[in-house]
């Protein structure tokens, strides 16, 4: 498929040694995304891609020093950073991944308030049910009795439902795809690239070396492609609800209509530059010296 766009594509592939473990989810979804980007017509400096940390964050340094800008912040806040550079600079195509255990934890708060601002930009959850670059301990969403690191006996609590918690948040773009299939990855991601407010979309990924509950095999009995978009947020509620025995995967719920944080600012109508533009260069020299 993009055959005739080799030279795009390896734009995006940076000389660093790869760290993610073989089989690991991670490689189809930096895939995926980058397809995504190459089919949409995105140049590699018309796009912001933001990395929480955690295994997935490592993607940030197999990004190419010329493909594409790149932020690798603090764990469970990439949200925030990102929705920041998003209101910056409405010129560029911010995107943020974070893990499961940095979002549904301790950044998860981060994550409400990106939903329900509606900020223009694009996250996508990596969700592989665990705390993968600390090996392998209990996410809030690795099944209950699961045994993992740090809770040999079993998980107690039961597991957050990613895509129903967000449909909760009168979301306006809330999609779920799988790591085990890439062409599906693609089309969702390009949705979302188009996407005018906070797309959130969940990737089930892979994590063969500390999930071994749901390995690939689990979930490729289980998917399902929806066939159609639900309508309302308590239908597409309703198609997200399991994950145990027939998973679906594909956009649960899309407002067309939406309108972003950055469009309801009152202080912006009408306002043709950007912030990034009003600002312009600053030397911020003499205000470092303060803290020498
Ligand atoms: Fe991937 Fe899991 Fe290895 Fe992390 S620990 S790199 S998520 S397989």
């Amino acid at each position: 498929i993009l055959s005739d766009r080799k030279n795009e594509y390896l734009k995006y592939e940076g000389n660093e040694i790869i760290t993610w473990c073989a089989g690991c989810g991670n490689y189809s979804i930096q895939k995926a995304l980058e397809r995504a980007l190459i089919l949409e017509g995105f140049k590699t400096n018309d796009v912001l891609f933001c990395y929480d940390i955690g295994c997935n964050g490592n993607g940030s340094d197999k990004i190419a020093s010329d493909g594409g800008y790149t932020f690798h912040g603090l764990h469970g806040r990439v949200i925030s950073a990102a929705a920041g550079a998003a209101i910056a600079n409405p010129k560029m195509k911010v995107i943020a991944e974070g893990g499961d255990g940095g979002t549904m934890s301790e950044g998860i708060n981060h994550l409400v308030h990106g939903v329900r601002s509606d900020y223009p930009m694009m996250f996508i959850l990596h969700n592989n049910e665990n705390f993968g670059l600390t090996t392998g301990q209990a996410s809030a969403c690795t099944r209950k009795d699961n045994s993992m690191n740090g809770s040999p006996d079993g998980v107690i609590s039961d597991p957050i439902n990613c895509c129903d918690f967000v449909l909760g948040l009168d979301p306006s773009f809330v999609a779920r795809s799988f790591s085990g299939d890439v062409k599906h990855m693609t089309d969702i991601f390009r949705a979302g690239l188009k996407h005018n407010g906070f797309a959130f979309i969940e990737v089930l990924q892979t994590c063969p070396t500390y999930n071994r509950a749901t390995p690939k095999e689990w979930y490729m009995e289980r998917v399902k492609h929806l066939k159609q978009v639900p309508n309302t947020i308590e239908s597409a509620r309703k198609v997200a609800s399991d994950m145990e025995d027939e998973i679906n995967l594909g956009i649960f719920y899309q407002d067309k209509k939406s309108v972003n944080y950055l469009e309801r600012l009152v202080n912006r109508k009408n306002v043709k530059t950007t912030p990034v533009e009003e600002v312009g260069r600053f030397d911020i020299g003499p205000l470092l010296k303060q803290f020498e």
